[in-house]
């Protein structure tokens, strides 16, 4: 039966046909819509409208139907993420904030009109006079798209924009007891429209507890799954800010300036009010949103489709050659206009290239994997599992949603790849990842990592009674080097970025090195910066000066050697199942050395705390960074899900330090005096909390540069300084910096301890309510082009390395050691 059809017989039927369903269909009309769709479709007659007395149209319980009646929007946990955003700004925005999130959150005590007209008026109060005006206009459209408003000025006509307004309003992600039909708006084979996932993503932003997150989210993509999953994919990569796997090297970030430009074209308000306003609220997003609210528009362009705003973005990362700004400036300004709502917010941090609502890789692979869980993936439709919790008891659910998110995330880690994944687990299920996504030649696998430690005690201590290998720790740069079936080879970074233009050496020398039997490989190994005439190797600041793309054999200075140190597939075989002591001996087997361009790492199997210390000595002697500790037979596989306890780190700086370098992001500037006037003389850093997307102060740093370094340093940041701080920086005004900078940059610093601070703010609510942690005699080391701001060191991990200090360890405290997932 047509769409239209039954769509008509609903909405004459809740205008007075039948008495006794009047109710029901006002309290939750789009529910009872589908109910009626899919009665009708199975019915196929007028007559069997009854049975909607007896239970049969409606799956879901009296009470989930009371609470979908109501189901506001909650707000769990304290409000962190977006308090932020208007810790700085006006009353304006701070309002205007609120409405946004009240548009989408009826109350259940109140009716949805009233309700909206209450917060406003609970708003108006407070707001400016201006504002008063906007919500006057706000009040009169929300009442004119009301459900009961719609079906007044709809009654024949224009049926289908009706039923996609009145319930689209209500879209609420965050219910308990969601059902992924009929708490959607859209209908099955409809595109997902593109606020189905920025009202998610609102609600996302509205929320700090991990778990509350992953659920919204999972719902959302419940959704998807069961109506719309071709819609799947797009989705996913748009809640992970990504257009493609990170090693095509295909991203987003359009620079603030583009993406302003767009918005004063498009709205027609000034540079100079844009800039301000981004200025103050530190979020173009929001700034996006409230330029479009106040703008009136004389045709309503179509709905943005989560499939369009996906194809066009990619479209756009993939832009080059001439003019290419004024035509990214084109497809931007056709997608901003067509923005209702928050879809204009997340438009632009998607394009921006951050999402800023705290939304990490691993909390989208938990979310997935709980949606696939809840409710699996399946050919039919309805699927023939709704909700699988309800099936079963807690404990054993939880069994089953931990055991599907470790193949997914595992899968991931091997081959993170999602245009594979997803087409995977839409036919055949999360549990077929693992024989159809492997480790592939060509595609980058994450990084096993290893465990800081303070000592040899603790290498011993923790390895007690397991056989394991020292091997010298190189300081170059990650490779993973790849040989794939057809002969392509492939060098990729610790973040799996595409390093083969970089080294055109180590590729050639490859055919020297590969046995003869080998057709297909993945090695895991270090390039390091080498001294032809010493025949030493040289520091890591060597090999930075290395060109970073497109570079010619010929014209290359710094001569580099490979040190072997993992094999993780073979001739069309992973082995990162296997243990180490076989992958080492494979790698062995089918490797060759070449003197001064590709060695095995020199390595010592023993376990004895003497000989331990007597090898870290010498790597250090040999110009390295200390030991990094394998496990060889037991618990030796290669865990690339996770940073595993199975590989320790010992660095020499351990000896002296806190067990490890911190890797630091730059947040400010203070001008130099003395010998330093004209360049920066110190600098505010602050880690990354990914929880939170926070930046939060740990240290000063004034010690450890070169003049040069301060001279470079200087000339860098002078181009991203901005006008004020951002509003997820986190800092002490007594530490205000006289410049402060976007951040840009991630550093490698040593210090010499960590304490308690009531002034830096670095973890703080972990180890402490009230006081964060800060860094003792920090010293600059380098700076770590490989890692991306997001990778600096955690708030977590620094809370990990504060319990970890010796000290504070006898006084008993807790501690929060727990393996992460990569
Ligand atoms: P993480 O990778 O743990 O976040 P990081 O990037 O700061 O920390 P390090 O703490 O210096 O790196 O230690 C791990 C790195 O050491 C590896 O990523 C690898 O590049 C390098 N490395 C050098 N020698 C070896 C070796 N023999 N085995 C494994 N890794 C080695």
């Amino acid at each position: 039966m047509p769409t239209i059809f039954w769509r008509f017989i609903s909405k004459f039927i809740q205008n007075s046909v039948v008495p006794s369903l009047q109710l029901r269909l006002k309290t939750n009309s789009k529910m009872t819509q589908r109910t009626l769709m899919s009665y009708f479709s199975s019915k196929n007659s007028i007559e069997n409208i009854k049975p909607v007395t007896n239970n049969k149209l409606v799956e879901t319980s009296p009470e989930e139907l009371e609470v979908s009646k109501s189901s506001p929007i909650k707000t769990y946990g304290k409000r962190k993420k977006n308090s932020h955003l208007f810790s700085d700004s006006s009353d304006e925005e701070s309002n205007y904030n609120k409405k946004t999130c009240e548009n989408n959150s009826p109350s259940k005590e109140k009716s949805p009109i009233k309700e909206q007209l209450y917060s406003t008026n609970k708003d108006n109060n407070k707001s400016t006079d201006k504002n008063k005006e906007l919500d006057q206009s706000n009040i009169n459209s929300k009442i004119n798209e009301t459900p009961e408003m719609k079906l007044l000025q709809n009654s024949t006509n224009n049926i289908v924009s009706d039923h996609s307004m009145s319930t689209e309003m209500y879209y609420d992600p965050t219910k308990k007891s969601y059902h992924p039909i009929n708490d959607a708006f859209w209908s099955q084979n409809q595109e997902t429209p593109y606020c189905a996932l920025t009202k998610t993503l609102l609600c996302i932003e509205e929320v700090s507890a991990r778990l509350k997150i992953i659920e919204i989210l999972s719902n959302y993509f419940r959704s998807v799954i069961v109506l719309s999953p071709k819609d799947l994919l797009p989705s996913v990569y748009l809640c992970l800010n990504k257009v493609a796997p990170d090693y095509t090297g295909l991203e987003l970030g359009i620079a603030e300036t583009t993406l302003m430009k767009a918005i004063v074209q498009t709205t027609g308000r000034s540079m100079a009010q844009v800039k301000s306003d981004v200025n103050k609220t530190g979020d173009l997003g929001i700034v996006a949103e409230k330029s479009k609210s106040n703008q009136r528009t004389m045709f309503k362009p179509s709905r943005l489709t989560v499939k369009g705003v996906f194809e066009k973005l990619k479209e756009i990362s993939e832009m080059t050659g001439h003019a290419v700004l004024a035509k990214k400036v084109d497809k931007i300004q056709s997608m901003f206009i067509a923005c209702q709502d928050s879809e204009a917010r997340f438009l632009m941090r998607s394009l921006a290239g951050k999402l800023r609502i705290g939304l990490a890789e691993q909390s989208v692979l938990q979310a997935l994997a709980l949606a696939c869980t809840l409710t699996p993936p399946s050919l039919n439709y309805p699927p023939e599992i709704i909700n699988i919790s309800k099936e079963m008891n807690e404990e054993k659910f939880k069994k089953l949603y931990d055991e599907k998110s470790l193949i997914l995330k595992t899968t991931y880690c091997e081959s993170p790849n999602l245009d594979a994944i997803i087409p995977i687990i839409l036919e055949k299920g999360v549990d077929a990842l693992p024989e159809n996504c492997k480790l592939t030649p060509g595609v980058p696998l994450k990084p096993m990592l290893a465990h800081p430690t303070k000592g040899v005690h603790e290498v011993l201590d923790r390895f007690d009674g397991l056989k394991f290998t020292c091997e010298w720790k190189y300081d170059g740069e990650r490779a993973q080097i790849h040989l794939t079936e057809d002969g392509n080879t492939y060098i990729f970074s610790r973040n799996q970025e595409n390093n083969t233009s970089k080294y055109p050496d180590i590729l050639n020398r490859l055919n020297l090195v590969k046995g003869p039997n080998v057709q297909s490989f993945v090695m895991d190994s270090e390039a390091v910066a080498w001294d032809k005439e010493k025949k030493k190797i040289m520091p890591f600041q060597i090999l930075s000066t290395r060109k970073r793309k497109n570079a010619n054999e010929e014209d290359i200075k710094v001569q580099v050697c490979v040190f072997m140190f993992d094999l993780l597939y073979l001739n069309g075989e992973p082995l990162v199942k296997r243990p180490f002591w076989e992958r080492r001996k494979l790698l062995k087997e089918n490797f060759i050395e070449v003197e001064e361009q590709f060695l095995f790492a020199t390595s010592l199997d023993t376990i004895t705390m003497e000989e331990v210390q007597d090898f870290l000595e010498e790597s250090i002697k040999g110009n390295c960074e200390g030991l990094m500790v394998k496990t060889l037979e037991e618990d030796a596989t290669y865990e690339i899900a996770k940073r595993s306890r199975n590989w320790l780190k010992l660095k020499k700086d351990y000896l002296d330090g806190v067990g490890d370098t911190i890797d630091v992001v730059v947040l400010g500037g203070y001008l130099g005096r003395g010998k330093r006037t004209g360049t920066y003389g110190g600098f505010l850093l602050a880690c990354y909390d990914p929880e939170s997307e926070e930046y939060q102060s740990i240290c000063k740093i004034g010690t450890g540069f070169t003049d040069e370094d301060l001279q470079n340093h200087t000339e860098f940041f002078k181009e991203h300084v901005i006008e004020r701080p951002r509003s997820y920086y986190r800092y002490d005004q007594s530490h205000e910096p006289d410049h402060w900078f976007e951040t840009i940059q991630v550093w490698e610093i040593k210090c010499a301890d960590l304490s308690l601070s009531p002034v830096h703010r670095a973890a703080l609510g972990i180890v402490d309510p009230e006081k964060g942690i800060s860094l003792r005699f920090p010293r600059f080391l380098r700076i770590r082009d490989d890692k991306t701001i997001e990778q600096s060191t955690s708030a977590q991990q620094i809370a990990e390395l504060y319990y970890s200090q010796v000290q504070i360890m006898n006084q008993g405290s807790t501690n929060t050691n727990k393996e992460d997932f990569y």
